[in-house]
């Protein structure tokens, strides 16, 4: 089984070969099966003997990846997609197959400082101090999370330092449009979210800030704000220079969550919109959203990294001899210890596309939003339900309910067409597109708008 014998040979080339056409072809849509369809056709897979590689590969070909939707199509509108660039993608593959632990500079030196130089890029992005940097964990749930574990640590700190006895809670304060991973973070946590109100415009703004702060709970203490540039439903970027200007008042913890919408920082076309950022003490940008990673990868980094360690590095006697601060262990930056190098093929294609690559595809799927906009605009039968900040479009169709969008939704994917799914924009359902795809194009658009038209 360990031995790279001539079956091994032949199992190498042919998931290559699949994976090359793959990558060759359009991706399919797909969609998803039954559990009783699906062992109709797959079948017993796991036995004592093993099926061998060309039975499981033909499996997986024939019946496994047909139930499981692409999120590189480019009628993928629904969600957040996700389009990694070819160079992403089979680097995962080298990645794969080079058993190396991105845990700690020991076992991943040469990985850990191309991650770093990876993670640096978007730190410069939002003007964050030389100083800055963390690690690359799963998503922005693992982002968050571990963002606000270093933020109440500090908070600890802070009150022990003071000579002050903890607080009987501890409270994140965020707002309606916050993404859920933070009500489940702060679950995790056993704190206590606060909700701030947003404005007009659906912007969460620094006054709002502190009234949530000034008005918590007797015997609560706010540990952090979280701060959205981008929200997932709408894309809205919180007024994060005047949120700013509150924590520095309170000495709040500032995490800002981009996970979505922070590789806009890359287009100057919108880069006025995240003015502030560079005082966030933590940030989450996600590049197996809109930095055309493949799934898994976030970047997590902290203004002053330090705090984050003593938040997070694990004791152990096997591990207190080799994790200390003269190198950088990945590790130390997040709730996490064995750890994939998943930052690698985000930094592999940013180093053979350059950035100038990426802040033209990412201005490039902006431009496709803002011409969904208009054909949105345009159709009498729909209406447009806010002005597109970044690449989300969100609209209603006259006279249609959840179960009408819900018919559409499901009509489009049996097709084979797009996949969308409706959402809630103030309590009423509607539907929202979201366009990270560079391959996403406005023709994508229309056919999917068009079948909206009364009588289509
Ligand atoms: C997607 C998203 C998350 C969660 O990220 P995952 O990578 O799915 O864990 C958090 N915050 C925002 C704003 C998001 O859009």
């Amino acid at each position: 089984m360990h031995e790279f014998d001539h079956e091994s040979e032949e199992l190498v080339r042919s998931v290559f070969d699949y994976a090359l056409n793959r990558l060759r072809n359009e991706p399919p849509l797909d969609g998803p099966m039954s559990t009783e369809e699906l062992q109709g056709l797959v079948g017993e897979t796991i036995t004592p003997e093993g099926i061998g590689g060309s039975e499981a590969l033909r499996r997986y070909a024939d019946h496994l990846a047909p139930a499981s939707i692409s999120a590189d199509h480019p009628r993928y509108l629904a969600f957040v997609p996700g389009a990694p660039t070819k160079a992403a993608s089979v680097f995962d593959l080298v990645l794969g197959s080079s058993s190396l632990c991105g845990s700690t500079w020991l076992d991943g030196a040469g990985m850990v400082f191309a991650e770093n130089q990876a993670l640096r890029w978007i730190a410069d992005l939002a003007d964050m101090p030389a100083s800055a940097g963390g690690c690359f964990v799963t998503g922005g749930t693992m982002g968050n999370l571990s963002a606000l574990v270093t933020a109440r640590h500090e908070a600890i700190q802070k009150r022990v330092a003071a000579g002050q006895p903890r607080p009987d809670r501890w409270a994140v304060v965020a707002s309606e449009s916050t993404h859920s991973s933070v009500d489940s973070s702060a679950r995790v946590m056993d704190v206590d979210v606060i909700l701030a109100a947003v404005d007009g415009d659906r912007r969460l703004r620094g006054d709002a800030v502190a009234e949530a702060i000034t008005g918590r709970p007797v015997g609560t203490e706010v540990f952090a704000v979280v701060a959205t540039a981008g929200t997932t439903n709408l894309g809205i970027v919180d007024a994060l220079d005047g949120i700013a200007d509150t924590c520095a008042e309170a000495g709040v913890w500032l995490h800002v969550d981009g996970a979505y919408g922070g590789a806009a920082m890359a287009a100057p076309s919108v880069r006025e919109r995240f003015d502030g950022i560079e005082r966030c003490d933590s940030l989450v940008v996600d590049p197996h959203k809109w930095l055309f990673s493949p799934f898994d990868c976030a970047a997590l980094i902290y203004r002053n990294p330090p705090v984050a360690r003593a938040a997070h590095t694990q004791h152990a006697g096997y591990l207190d001899p080799i994790i200390d601060d003269t190198v950088w262990n990945p590790c130390d930056y997040a709730h996490v210890l064995t750890r994939r190098a998943r930052g690698m093929p985000f930094w592999f294609s940013l180093a053979v596309h350059g950035t100038d690559a990426y802040r033209d595809a990412i201005e490039h799927t902006l431009e496709v939003a803002r011409a969904a906009r208009d054909l949105v605009a345009a159709a009498p039968h729909l209406e447009l339900l806010v002005e597109p900040e970044l690449s989300v479009v969100a609209f209603r169709r006259t006279g249609w309910d959840l179960a009408d969008y819900q018919t559409w939704c499901d009509r489009l994917l049996a097709e084979g067409t797009a996949l969308l799914t409706p959402t809630t924009v103030d309590e009423t359902a509607a539907m929202r597109v979201c366009i990270v795809n560079p391959r996403t194009t406005v023709e994508d658009l229309a056919e999917v708008l068009v079948t909206l038209e009364p009588g289509a």
